[in-house]
């Protein structure tokens, strides 16, 4: 057996342990003589597995009971539409914050449902910074204000909770799981599933229970938070087999510290690799040092016609999935949880030989 090292920015890169579990229990799960994807959600053991993982989950980020736990489908994309729709009126105002290409389309999506106001916009230097928060134009009396913790693609975190009197809607989709977080400052967490929690085709969503009675009246059943709160977030069949594996995901997190050592794990790999590119010539990241992304760590190569190369070769030493978003171009190495500290190094060993031949 052959694993790469796998950099992916999502779908992206599932503990080891998870996949071999999943190898074992795949045609007799839980001596049902089935495998998950056919039994019944209905049933007693995926009924305990749903429970389960929402209990694990509560646990590793310390999630009170004023807030329901949601599994939907659709993917982080489908709660751009649905945060509107559960938390404005038509008419009402909702503040976005834009600092990277997701924020920007939950924004534009959110201006179907509502009036938007765009408070603070970093597109101005191609989404390499966070606008200061004393510079932000909010509204008065907004809905809500939307922001995005870790925008993926230009790889630029947020290293604090935005503060305001309006709920704050996070999309956690790309570092949601990475660190300790404080969920009683949000009104609303959402993140799709894979890139730290499991595969495609399973959401989080964390909502404060205050907030559930706010959706309009002709929302649609699947449209509305309060139908999955309702129902254990069986309001229909549920992504069963994604849900299965989210649950190992969870156990696998309890495993190795929680969040609190995931945190400490990832800091370490970040700053290893910004260390590596810093520290040379051959290659550089554009974003401002307070809010470089521990999980997306985008980099460019001096000459750009060695992208290709750097591609080719990387691949053959078992490096995948470094080329950059075409829209910032060059190299992005995603380091989410199930990325080891080992896979870190190889790539920091590959730059350093790279870098010796070509540089
Ligand atoms: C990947 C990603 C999305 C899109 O998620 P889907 O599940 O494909 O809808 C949205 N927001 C952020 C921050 C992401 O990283």
């Amino acid at each position: 057996m052959s694993r790469v090292h796998n950099f992916s920015a999502g779908p992206a890169a599932l503990p080891l342990e998870v996949l071999e579990q999943i190898k074992n229990d795949l045609l007799d799960w839980q001596g049902t003589g089935m495998s998950v994807m056919e039994v019944s959600h209905r049933g007693k053991e995926f009924v305990e597995l749903a429970a389960r993982s929402e209990a694990n989950l509560r646990k590793l980020l310390a999630i009170s009971d004023d807030y329901s736990v949601l599994f939907p489908q659709g993917g982080a994309t489908m709660q751009m539409a649905m945060a509107p729709l559960n938390l404005a009126a038509p008419g009402d105002t909702a503040d976005y914050v834009v600092t990277g290409s997701w924020g920007k389309k939950a924004a534009s999506e959110a201006a179907k449902f509502c009036n938007v106001n765009v408070a603070a916009d970093a597109s101005d230097r191609k989404f390499t910074y966070i606008p200061d928060e004393s510079a932000w134009s909010l509204s008065d009396n907004a809905a809500y204000l939307h922001f995005t913790p870790n925008e993926t693609i230009a790889g630029v975190e947020f290293s604090f909770v935005p503060g305001g009197d309006a709920p704050l809607v996070a999309d956690m989709s790309s570092n949601i799981l990475s660190q300790p977080i404080d969920v009683s400052r949000y009104g609303v967490i959402y993140a799709g599933a894979q890139k730290n929690i499991g595969p495609a085709g399973i959401t989080l969503v964390i909502v404060k229970n205050e907030l559930l009675d706010r959706a309009r009246s002709d929302n649609p059943h699947l449209m509305t938070w309060k139908s999955y709160a309702d129902s254990d977030s069986m309001t229909n069949t549920p992504p069963t087999f994604a849900w299965y594996v989210a649950d190992l995901v969870f156990a696998w997190l309890i495993k190795q510290g929680g969040v609190e050592a995931m945190a400490e794990v990832n800091g370490r790999k970040a700053s290893k690799l910004y260390a590596a590119i810093d520290t040379s010539d051959f290659y550089s990241n554009p974003v401002d040092l307070g809010c470089r992304s521990r999980m997306n760590v985008p980099f460019i190569l001096a000459d750009a016609g060695l992208d290709a190369v750097f591609l080719q070769e990387s691949h053959a030493a078992g490096l995948t999935n470094l080329k950059g978003h075409r829209s910032v171009g060059g190299m992005r190495a995603s380091i989410y949880n199930a990325v080891s500290e080992q896979s870190v190094d190889a790539l920091i060993g590959f730059m350093h030989e790279f870098e010796k031949q070509h540089g």
